[in-house]
């Protein structure tokens, strides 16, 4: 579905992504793990469209994303969850929502997206009058994943969406993650916290300073001692 092939990305002179290939087939969870500044925002940005890679190809069910913009790559179904959220503290709950829906021509389907997402996260429901700029970081995450399901995509780029979160609410959002997937979406995620990303992946990919230096099963890497030592805590 989705195929990265030899991506090297620049912030003018800093050489942020040094040849960075893999894939995400449809239905799969994949993550990608690595320490602050590895380069999996950067990763993301230059999926959506918001940086343009020096070179290499981001191919997607058969499309060449990197020359294309960024709402164009929306309506050909990628939709990303950027990192810290991001909605917007002066709009309400519902309107951040209707703005994840900007691509979406019908107002049936917009009523339906807010349907959708309501059904999900009944706490937006709750609080959909509500400014976002109130709500908790966790019900913040909630907005941000459902103003990106407002665009029915096909896949998901969520970039560290359990940042700032009380492990208890990461828990949360990552059974929310699971749940999304055995509905039908494909995701990508974009983690620090290794273990909670492994277990719910089924591959995963290890970044360090720009390259991938490992990939597997999720599995497998959890019992790998060196991933253990660097990432898992022991
Ligand atoms: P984090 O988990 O801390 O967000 P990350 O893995 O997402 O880290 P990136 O944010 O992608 O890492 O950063 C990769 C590298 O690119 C880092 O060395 C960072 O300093 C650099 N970088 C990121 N954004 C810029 C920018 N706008 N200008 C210059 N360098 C940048």
């Amino acid at each position: 579905m989705l195929k990265v092939n030899d991506l090297q990305v620049f912030y003018g002179m800093i050489h942020a992504i040094k040849g960075v290939s893999f894939e995400v087939k449809k239905g799969e969870i994949v993550t990608l793990i690595g320490a602050n500044g590895a380069g999996k925002t950067t990763i993301l940005q230059s999926l959506s469209g918001m940086l343009k890679p020096k070179s290499g190809t981001i191919e997607y069910n058969g499309t060449e994303l990197s020359t294309i913009e960024p709402h164009k790559i929306v309506q050909k179904g990628l939709a990303h969850v950027p990192e810290g959220r991001r909605v917007f503290y002066q709009m309400t709950v519902e309107e951040n929502l209707e703005l994840g829906g900007f691509s979406v021509k019908d107002k049936k389907q917009i009523d339906e997206g807010l349907k959708n997402a309501y059904e999900k996260f009944p706490r937006l429901y709750e609080r959909r009058k509500q400014l976002a700029g109130t709500l908790s970081g966790g019900e913040q995450q909630m907005l941000a994943i459902g103003r990106a399901l407002m665009s029915k995509p096909e896949i998901i780029l969520m970039d560290e969406p359990s940042m700032g979160l009380a492990p208890i609410l990461v828990k949360e959002i990552f059974n929310i993650i699971q749940e999304i997937n055995k509905a039908g979406m494909t995701v990508l995620l974009v983690e620090q916290n290794a273990n909670m990303a492994l277990s719910i992946a089924h591959r995963a990919y290890v970044l360090e300073t720009g390259k991938i230096v490992l990939e597997g099963n999720s599995k497998d890497l959890m019992g790998n001692t060196e991933i253990k030592k660097a990432y898992l805590g022991g």
